[in-house]
């Protein structure tokens, strides 16, 4: 059976990860959070007291502290060398540092060269921002997910008071806004839609309407997964 590779890209909060998560599990492909590397770095800049700016010491960080995924019980973990650190890159320091940090050319190159290791026998789930205009241009199916940014805030909101992470709506819209304006007009491959894509507006849709959506993206492609 074809083993392909599906792209999920769109801005922050547009529901990549939780829909990429039950399309992995329900075709047994390998999901790759790629924005969970860009916070794992972001989390070791803040830890080691690394400027944000430094690129050469931020990219020398993958050499001490390789970045890895594991799967749990409770879902997939994420490791720096042997630091859980699945809950601490959802922190808000992070998340209002990691466009900055993710904004640079070489370190984007040296998470790149992993994402595309991770995909190169197919069977693959890829979130993230340039996975279908740059990390894996050939990917067979490449969707491109938005919603409104109100919609996007309250999922976050939600998100964050299940997960005991203390937020107010205000502030969430506008760092999504800010994360987003930052995301897409960077140099280094910014977040775009690719323009074999198919875009899915997620606002007003329920999780399993917008896996569905996805799932007959991929059957009117001829694949059968
Ligand atoms: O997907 P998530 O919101 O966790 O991504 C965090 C940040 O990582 C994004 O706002 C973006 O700055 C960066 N990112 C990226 N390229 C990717 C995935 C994430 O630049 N492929």
């Amino acid at each position: 059976m074809t083993r392909i590779s599906i792209a999920i890209d769109g801005p922050a909060s547009s529901g990549k990860s939780t829909v990429a998560k039950i399309l992995a599990k329900d075709f047994n492909y390998i999901y790759t959070d790629t924005g969970a590397m860009y916070r794992a770095v972001t989390y070791l800049a803040i830890t080691h007291q690394i400027a944000f700016s430094d690129e050469t010491k931020l990219v020398e960080l993958l050499d001490h502290y390789p970045i890895s995924f594991s799967q749990e019980i409770d879902g997939q973990h994420v490791w720096v060398a042997d630091e859980d650190v699945t809950t601490a890159i959802r922190q808000p320091d992070v998340t209002r540092a990691v466009s900055e940090v993710s904004a640079h050319k070489k370190l984007r190159e040296a998470l790149v060269a992993i994402q595309r290791q991770i995909a190169k026998d197919g069977g693959v789930v890829m979130d993230g921002r340039d996975i279908g205009t740059s990390v894996l241009p050939q990917a067979e199916v490449k969707i491109f997910l938005v919603a409104s940014v109100t919609e996007r805030a309250q999922r976050r909101y939600k998100e964050n008071l299940e997960k005991g992470i203390p937020t107010d709506l205000a502030t969430l819209t506008e760092e999504i806004q800010a994360r987003d304006h930052y995301d897409s007009t960077r140099k280094a491959s910014p977040l775009k839609q690719a323009e074999d894509a198919v875009r899915i507006d997620t606002t007003g849709k329920s999780i399993p309407q917008v896996v569905q959506a996805i799932k007959d993206v991929v059957n009117e492609k001829g694949y059968r997964l």
